[in-house]
């Protein structure tokens, strides 16, 4: 029996593998999240100083590969050890080796939620090709949020290749038609560049940036057009609430801009999971006589 075979059989061990690979990557999409948007900004600079005719700076290398991962209070280097996903955290009680500073708890959150959420998509859809683009979905997904809490930033160089991505896996019907996928990745963009214009020329204010609308447009292609409706429905009622929490707590002024992309991130996987059967019961309710 060959391993894939092993993974067809038995489900057990195939939302077992995927947990384990959730977790793994999910430390890797720490590195993603932390370096992403400082590697943009240096990108920027270079830009800038080629536009006034400066020399460029010359600087050490900084990507998502090098240099290796450090504390950055002490510069300990990371070993695998500590680099365990959740479980390093734990048995380092969340300090440092090297100084004992803290580290802050998101890294853990963030392999574990990566992880959970590859096992059920694992449990959810089974064996399959559908499970490998949930799980790369899942990945950027939960990059995307991250980074845009962090920095009100949605990389393009996430955006857009998760866009084509999506476009790829409907090019053999996995989550929906081809048809579908294309008008779903029009119609994304479109929408919430008319609300954008929209909200503009009343308020004269931006509400949202152009990554949002990149964002919508991905999950169209993935998803559909068809799920549109429900994926803008379901991130404005939880951006809603979370933003009125926010008020109502005072944290935020009524004035400071809260990001969009997490809940569009949010409606996006409530849709890839439970979309068909929130429609579906949607529209037997509008049936019922
Ligand atoms: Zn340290």
């Amino acid at each position: 029996m060959s391993f894939l075979e092993v993974l067809q059989a038995f489900p057990a061990v195939f939302i077992g593998v995927c947990l384990f690979l959730g977790l793994m990557v999910g430390s890797f999409l720490n590195v993603v999240i932390y370096r992403l948007p400082k590697m943009m900004e240096s990108g920027w600079r270079q830009q800038c100083a080629e536009l006034h005719g400066d020399e460029p700076v010359p600087s050490a290398p900084y990507n998502l590969v090098v240099p290796r991962s450090a504390c950055p209070h002490c510069n300990h280097a990371i070993g695998a050890l500590e680099n365990i996903p959740v479980l390093s955290y734990l048995l380092l009680r969340g300090k440092c080796k090297g100084c004992g500073a803290a580290i802050s708890p998101r890294y853990p959150i963030v392999e574990a939620i990566s992880g959970i959420l590859c096992a059920y998509a694992a449990w959810h859809f089974g064996y399959g090709l559908a499970t490998v683009g949930a799980l790369l979905l899942i990945w950027a997904l939960l990059a995307l949020t991250v980074i845009d809490f962090d920095t009100q930033l949605l990389p393009d160089d996430i955006t857009l290749p998760l866009l084509w991505l999506g476009l790829l896996f409907n090019l053999f019907g996995v989550f929906t038609g081809l048809q579908s996928a294309v008008l779903g990745a029009m119609f994304g963009y479109l929408a919430l560049w008319g609300v954008y214009w929209m909200f503009k020329l009343v308020t004269g204010k931006e509400g949202m940036g152009y990554g949002d609308f990149k964002l919508l447009a991905a999950l169209g292609a993935w998803m559909g057009w068809q799920m549109l409706p429900l994926i803008i429905m379901l991130s404005s009622m939880v951006g809603a609430v979370v933003g009125i929490t926010l008020i109502v707590a005072a944290k935020h002024g009524r004035s400071v801009p809260i990001p969009f992309g997490p809940y569009l991130a949010g409606g996006g996987l409530i849709a890839l999971f439970w979309g068909q059967t929130l429609t579906q019961g949607y529209l037997q309710l509008l049936a019922a006589p």
